[in-house]
């Protein structure tokens, strides 16, 4: 094979631009990946030669395609469905699926990109894919979202399969939708496998599955002050979100000893002077999962607490911070007022909330900063083992998966660190060592297959 002239950093993001234009969130996430792999590659001639990257860039296929659906009213209503199948070099495609009016192809391809470096991360055989529509469930029946869920099933069931693809919850998709798109797939297909993860425990679901990735993303925290000599008790923790990855995030800073005293929602965020103990998280889950209400509810139940409307947390003075809502929550101005304010840490249980300056500002403080493909991991490789346990018709029990959900976090943590040192210092770049980690798996697999 003849050998190519190396294209430079700014020529392939011009090129990557070029080719997808309209969609800054994917544009965004390609940026902020192939700053470090160029770095990585200048003298790796192979990964050139084989044009690793720019094939990693275009994903193996993004299948687009119309939900239709009647509402209470008997209107029929049209949405918009798609699943991004990224990459499956080294196993089958895997991520989750998005219910919010703010999906669109941009934002599922950034996603799927995303998963394929975390996905690789984990350790686990997982290819990396997402999905979703702009189908926004707040304010639907229960009957409506079963409508809609069985309508998008209806084609998703064709892309999908246990050694194909598997796609798990994200916004919008808890174990109420898993449910229902696990039993149209189970209707149309009469099989019984695990084509989803997130299921429930009567069906094939796994324990510590729901909890896995806002605990995940402490233990990442935990792991990254472990390695300077600290621990999380006692530390002020700002959250944001108020969602399965927020809530559970706000549980293990409670089981750890650290004070976790914000939560936010797109109307605005709470503070709680006195922190958020068991019995408010419990009541904040029931409110937000079971009631599907607003989390300004909360300041008016819980002396102590106010509601600061359309705002984010960021400006509470913290040591810890975990992005837990949505992609670019932190903008650069919200970094600079973190490290102002003396923040430490920041883990994220959200994908790419950080937006590209904000993580400057990170990396130049010298703070730990866990970006999300490895500080978020924790779901998706809770995810793999549930789709072990379908594989073996075996159900592990909560210990086992407990211990083996730190043993993920704790290889994704120094997988990170073996690839991320900065020379002459004993700092770690997580961000270059997370996407260094991810990418050499998935890249070295694509070579074993030629030109495919
Ligand atoms: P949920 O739907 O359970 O909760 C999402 C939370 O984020 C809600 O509080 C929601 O507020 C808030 N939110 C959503 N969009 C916005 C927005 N545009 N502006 C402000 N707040 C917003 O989702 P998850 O907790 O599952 O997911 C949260 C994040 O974690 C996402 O980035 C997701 O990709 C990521 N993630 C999730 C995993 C999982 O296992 N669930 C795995 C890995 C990553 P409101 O109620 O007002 O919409």
């Amino acid at each position: 094979m003849a050998v190519t002239d190396h294209v430079g950093y700014a020529e392939f993001m011009e090129g990557v631009q070029k080719r997808n234009p309209g969609q800054p969130e994917f544009v965004q996430a390609v940026g902020e990946v192939a700053e470090d792999i160029f770095d990585f590659i200048a003298d790796k001639e192979i990964y050139h030669e084989y044009q690793i990257l720019r094939r990693l860039v275009e994903p193996d296929r993004v299948v687009s395609f119309r939900v239709c659906w009647e509402d209470d009213n008997n209107n029929i209503r049209v949405q918009r469905g798609w699943r991004v199948q990224n990459n499956n070099a080294i196993g089958p495609y895997k991520g989750g699926i998005r219910f919010h009016p703010t999906v669109n192809r941009s934002v599922l391809k950034f996603l799927a990109f995303e998963q394929t470096f975390k996905n690789s991360l984990t350790g686990l055989p997982l290819g990396g894919a997402k999905g979703g529509s702009n189908f926004n469930p707040k304010g639907k029946s229960e009957h409506e979202i079963m409508r809609f869920c069985q309508s998008f099933m209806t084609e998703l069931y064709r892309h999908v399969g246990e050694d194909t693809d598997i796609p798990a919850g994200d916004i919008g998709v808890g174990a109420r939708e898993i449910g229902y798109m696990f039993g149209q797939y189970k209707r149309i297909t009469n099989k019984f496998s695990g084509v989803l993860t997130g299921k429930g425990l009567e069906f094939g679901g796994s324990r510590v599955r729901t909890e896995a990735t806002g605990y995940g993303c402490v233990y990442f925290a935990q792991n990254m002050l472990e390695r300077r000599g600290q621990s999380m008790d006692g530390k002020m923790c700002v959250v944001s979100g108020s969602g399965n990855v927020a809530t559970h995030a706000v549980e293990k800073i409670i089981h750890l000893g650290g004070k976790a005293v914000t939560l936010s929602d797109s109307e605005g965020f709470i503070f709680d002077r006195y922190g958020i103990d068991q019995e408010k998280l419990e009541w904040v889950k029931e409110h937000k999962t079971h009631r599907r209400g607003r989390i300004s509810e909360y300041a008016k139940v819980f002396k102590g607490s106010e509601f600061h409307a359309g705002k984010r947390p960021w400006s509470v003075p913290c040591q810890i911070a975990f992005p837990c809502a949505t992609q670019n929550e932190i903008c650069g101005d919200d970094a600079r007022t973190l490290i102002g304010n003396g923040c430490e840490c920041v883990s994220e249980g959200a994908n790419m909330p950080t937006a590209l300056k904000g993580i400057r500002s990170f990396k130049d403080a010298g703070l730990l900063y866990g970006p999300g493909k490895a500080a978020n991991a924790g779901g998706v490789a809770l995810s793999g083992l549930e789709m072990s346990q379908n594989a073996a018709r075996l159900s592990w029990d909560e210990d086992q998966l407990q211990q083996k959900l730190r043993e993920l976090m704790q290889g994704i943590h120094d997988r990170c660190v073996e690839r991320g040192g900065i020379a002459g210092s004993d700092r770690i770049d997580y961000v270059r060592g997370s996407n260094i980690a991810g990418f050499v798996k998935v890249a070295d697999a694509m070579l074993a297959y030629g030109v495919v």
